[in-house]
């Protein structure tokens, strides 16, 4: 299973290399230990072997001593002897004294002697076993000068330092793998604090994709997981109002297609048994006409929207005049306006307002926003169409004193399908595909509102260049 992928990767990876580091960190000192205690032995040796063998020169050159016999005394009675065992050597190479008291064999194994012969340095050193015992061995050949004497052997059992050195590295080696175990448990409850919430993220995400939008995880840990588990409830939040937003798309979709069709169809059948006078004849054909008209423009809607869904929402560039537009949609509605007892305000702007702009998209814009603004009117209420023209900017704003839109509505009204208000006729992409145009133009679109009193919609456009003459519709430049 995925989830236990985690906890073997940190094995092969972060553990394997602690455990390799604590390895070589535990041979490493196990390393410097050996050679510490070995030289320690070493140097107590060799200051031995300086003070014996001038204390022997020292004799040697007194004629009021025999040589041989200080000799003996010196090693027969030698003070670390309890630590060390020391050989006096005769020229032939073999040992004459011991300061053990023991017979010397005549077969002794001296590697060190040899080397020391062969030394320029008069030492030799010899490391291993002698009679089934590790020793350490160093051989110094003497300045006296003597028939009797020719190199003091100084022999140290190594039992006890390896003893305590092989102590001292299980000691390095009990701390390396405390840490080691330190190390285990420690990440271990690390690994496991992500593993089992990103397991249950991996389950509660599962359900949400096969659509279960009320799945959700409890936040745990203020840390990147805890962030993760409140993205992932954010989401299925945003999915669960996009699905409801979408069935409520459709229901009000096909609740605006059906009421043109039955409008169209029961003047169609009521045309169709041709017993009418021409009154209600040119009725019938008007509310046939203008139901259509509604359908087209509703389908087309729906078409842009899909067209911008795809990203197939293309514009075709001209100069305009951007206020002969706005008059020409404003004079669209006046007859509605008055028809619902709706105040219809506009002062024409003076002058031209040129910019590159597709120009019946941009109509189609203020037509929708003034078709907004008298939807969510009620009779007697005031429409206000304010155009603003600044050297390089269009300003229209389209203010209402209608229904308004609440607080926790109004930054959603512009996404797709969101409808603030259901009593009223509308698919919920007008503004969406609206917003889309004038952002496609440079432009930018803003709403206030105030709920029960009204809103503003308030769209600025660039301009090309101020009182410049627009050019001939179709033309391009
Ligand atoms: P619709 O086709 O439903 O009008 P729109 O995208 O044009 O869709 O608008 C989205 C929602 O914004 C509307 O359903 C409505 O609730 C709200 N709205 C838009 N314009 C106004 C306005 N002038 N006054 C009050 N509410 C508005």
């Amino acid at each position: 299973m995925a989830t236990k992928q985690l906890p073997r990767r940190w094995l092969y990876n972060s553990f394997g290399v602690i455990l390799a580091i604590v390895i070589t960190l535990v041979l490493a000192s196990a390393g410097v230990v050996k050679a510490y205690y070995y030289n320690n032995v070493r140097q107590a040796m060799l200051s031995q072997a300086n003070y014996i063998d001038s204390l022997l020169v020292r004799y040697s050159e007194d004629s009021s001593v025999d040589f041989y016999t200080q000799m003996r005394r010196t090693v027969e009675g030698f003070a670390e002897k309890e630590r060390m065992e020391l050989m006096a050597i005769d020229p032939s190479g073999k040992v004459i004294i011991t300061s053990s008291g023991f017979e010397p064999e005549d077969t002794l194994y001296m590697p060190d002697y040899e080397s020391a012969l062969a030394s320029t340095q008069r030492t030799g050193e010899y490391i291993g076993t002698l009679n089934k015992e590790k020793v350490i061995a160093i051989t110094r050949l003497t300045e006296v000068n003597s028939d009797d004497l020719q190199a003091m052997r100084y022999v140290v059992s190594l039992t006890l330092v390896d003893r305590q050195i092989v102590m001292i590295i299980a000691a390095i080696t009990l701390v390396g793998m405390a840490i080691l175990f330190f190390v285990i448990f420690s990440s271990s409850y690390f690994i496991s604090s992500i593993v089992n919430p990103v397991g249950r993220i991996g389950e509660t995400a599962r359900r949400i994709a096969q659509g279960d939008f009320d799945a959700r995880l409890t936040k745990t840990n203020d840390d990147e997981i805890g962030e993760l588990c409140d993205t992932i409830n954010y989401m299925a939040e945003e999915l669960s109002t996009t699905e409801q937003m979408k069935n409520e798309f459709i229901s009000s979709v096909s609740h605006e297609l059906r009421t043109p069709l039955t409008a169209i169809k029961g003047w169609g059948e009521t045309l169709a048994s041709g017993d009418m006078d021409q009154e209600t004849l040119q009725k019938g054909m008007h509310v046939i006409l203008s139901e259509t008209d509604r359908l087209s423009s509703m389908v087309e809607e729906l078409l842009d929207f899909s067209r911008i869904q795809n990203g197939r929402f293309t514009m075709n560039f001209d100069k305009v005049d951007i206020v002969a537009e706005l008059s020409d949609a404003v004079l669209m509605f006046s007859e509605r306006a008055k028809r619902d007892h709706i105040a219809l305000e506009y002062q024409e702007p003076d002058g031209f307002a040129v910019m590159r702009a597709d120009r019946n998209r941009l109509r189609q814009v203020f037509v929708n926003i003034i078709d907004n603004a008298l939807k969510y009117s009620d009779s007697g209420d005031t429409v206000t169409v304010t155009a603003a023209i600044s050297p390089d900017k269009f300003t229209v704003s389209i203010a209402d004193t209608g229904i308004g839109i609440s607080p926790e509505d109004l930054p959603k009204v512009k996404t797709k399908f969101y409808k603030a208000n259901s009593t009223r006729r509308g698919s919920g992409i007008g503004l969406a595909v609206a917003d889309e145009i004038v952002r496609m133009h440079g432009g930018t679109l803003d709403i206030t509102s105030k709920l029960g009193e009204g809103t503003t919609v308030t769209i600025a456009l660039p301009l090309m260049q101020k009182e410049t003459k627009p050019a001939e519709p179709g033309h391009t430049p």
